[in-house]
C-alpha cells in the first residue's frame, strides 16, 4: 500500500482568538497512522532496497514506533525483534497489537538495552539474516527526511489556500519531527514559527538533540545553512512537560476531553493532548491573537484509549 499523497488540513475556526487549523497526521492509511507511519513508510523503503529480511528496534510496550513498524514487518512477511526496558513495560494496546502481528520482544534493564541490541543484531548475522536497525521512535536521518515530506505538503496546502500558517506546533519527544519541519522551513527560506513542545525533556538538553538532528540532516544532504539561521528557526519548549513522560494533570485531560466532545478528535495525555494544551497556554500568555495556527496531530490514537481504560470518572468541563 502506498502512502497517501496528502494528509489533510482542517480548520477548526476560532479558538482562543486564532484560526486554528489541524493536520490529521493520526489519519495516515496504516495502522492507526501518526508520525511514526510517516518515517517507517521511508524505512521500509530503505529496507526493501537493502533487500533485508530482518527488522530490530527499540521502544517501551507503549510506543507507538514499535506498533507501527511490528506491523509494516508482518504486513511483508519479515520478522521484527524489538527490545525494550523491563521497566517501563506494562499492558497497552500497542503492546496487545505488537503481540498480534508476532513481534519478537526482549524487556531487559534500561541499562542493558544498548548491549542488548548489539549481542541481538550480530547473533542474527551468524544465524544467516541481513537484519536492519532502526533506532527508538524512528529517529536519524530517514526520520527527519519524512517531516521535510510533511512540511513541503503543508507549503503546497498553503500555496493551493491561499494563506499562511505563522505558527506551527506539535508534540516534540526524540525531535526528529521537529528536525524535518525545521529542515524543510530552513530549505525554503519560510518566515514562521516552528514550535516544539516538549513531552518530557528539558532544555538545553532536549533542543541540543534537535539541533543535532538538523546539523546530521542538512550534512546527509550536503546542504549549507548558517548555524545562526538553524539556531533562530529551533524553538523548543520545556515548560509544559508537567512531571515528565506520560503524567497528565487536571488542565491536559480538560483540554483532551474538550477537543474530543467539540472538535470529534481524539488527543492522548503523553504527546497531542499535553502539546494542545501547550499550545493554548502558550497563545495565552503571549497573546496571540488573529494569526493562522496549524496544529499537527502526530497519532497516537491506541494511546487515547489507554487512557480511557485508566480514567475511572469522566469532570464535567465548563
Ligand atoms: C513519537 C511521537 C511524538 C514525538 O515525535 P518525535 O519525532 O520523537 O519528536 C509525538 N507524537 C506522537 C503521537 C508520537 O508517537
Amino acid at each position: 500500500m502506498e502512502i497517501l499523497n496528502f494528509i489533510p488540513i482542517y480548520n477548526m475556526g476560532i479558538c482562543l482568538e486564532n484560526n486554528i487549523y489541524i493536520k490529521r497526521e493520526d489519519l495516515l492509511p496504516f495502522s492507526f497512522g501518526g508520525n511514526k507511519a510517516r518515517k517507517a513508510f521511508l524505512f521500509f523503503e530503505d529496507i526493501e532496497k537493502g533487500q533485508y529480511d530482518y527488522v530490530v528496534t527499540y521502544g517501551t510496550s507503549s510506543s507507538n514506533h514499535c506498533r507501527v513498524v511490528s506491523n509494516m514487518a508482518a504486513s511483508r512477511d519479515i520478522p521484527c525483534l524489538i527490545i525494550g526496558p523491563e521497566e517501563k513495560s506494562q499492558m497497552t494496546y500497542n503492546l496487545k497489537m505488537m503481540d498480534l502481528f508476532g513481534a519478537k520482544q526482549i524487556y531487559v534493564p534500561v541499562q542493558e538495552v544498548h548491549d542488548r541490541i548489539e549481542a541481538e543484531m550480530e547473533q542474527l548475522k551468524k544465524n544467516g539474516y541481513h537484519p536492519y536497525f532502526i533506532e527508538g521512535g524512528g529517529h536519524g536521518n530517514i526520520g527527519t527526511q519524512a517531516y521535510v515530506n510533511c512540511y513541503q505538503e503543508i507549503c503546497e496546502f498553503e500555496k493551493e489556500n491561499g494563506l499562511h500558517f505563522d505558527y506551527i506546533f506539535f508534540a516534540s519527544g526524540t525531535g526528529t519531527t521537529q528536525a524535518g519541519l525545521v529542515c524543510g522551513q530552513l530549505l525554503n527560506h519560510d518566515k514562521r514559527k516552528i514550535i516544539g513542545i516538549s513531552i518530557a525533556r528539558k532544555n538545553p538538553r532536549g533542543r541540543n538533540v534537535v539541533l543535532e538532528s538538523i546539523r546530521s540532516y542538512l550534512k546527509y544532504c550536503n546542504i549549507d545553512i548558517s548555524e545562526k539561521d538553524i539556531e533562530n528557526a529551533t524553538i523548543f519548549l520545556d515548560q509544559y512537560t508537567d512531571e515528565g513522560y506520560g503524567s497528565q494533570n487536571d488542565e491536559i485531560q480538560r483540554t483532551i476531553h474538550d477537543v474530543l466532545i467539540r472538535y470529534g478528535i481524539p488527543l492522548d495525555p503523553t504527546y497531542t493532548g499535553k502539546a494542545f494544551y501547550g499550545m493554548q497556554e502558550y497563545l495565552k500568555t503571549e497573546k496571540i491573537s488573529g494569526r493562522n495556527i496549524l496544529f499537527i496531530h502526530t497519532g497516537g490514537t491506541p494511546l487515547f484509549f489507554d487512557y480511557l481504560n485508566m480514567v475511572t470518572e469522566f469532570k464535567i468541563i465548563s
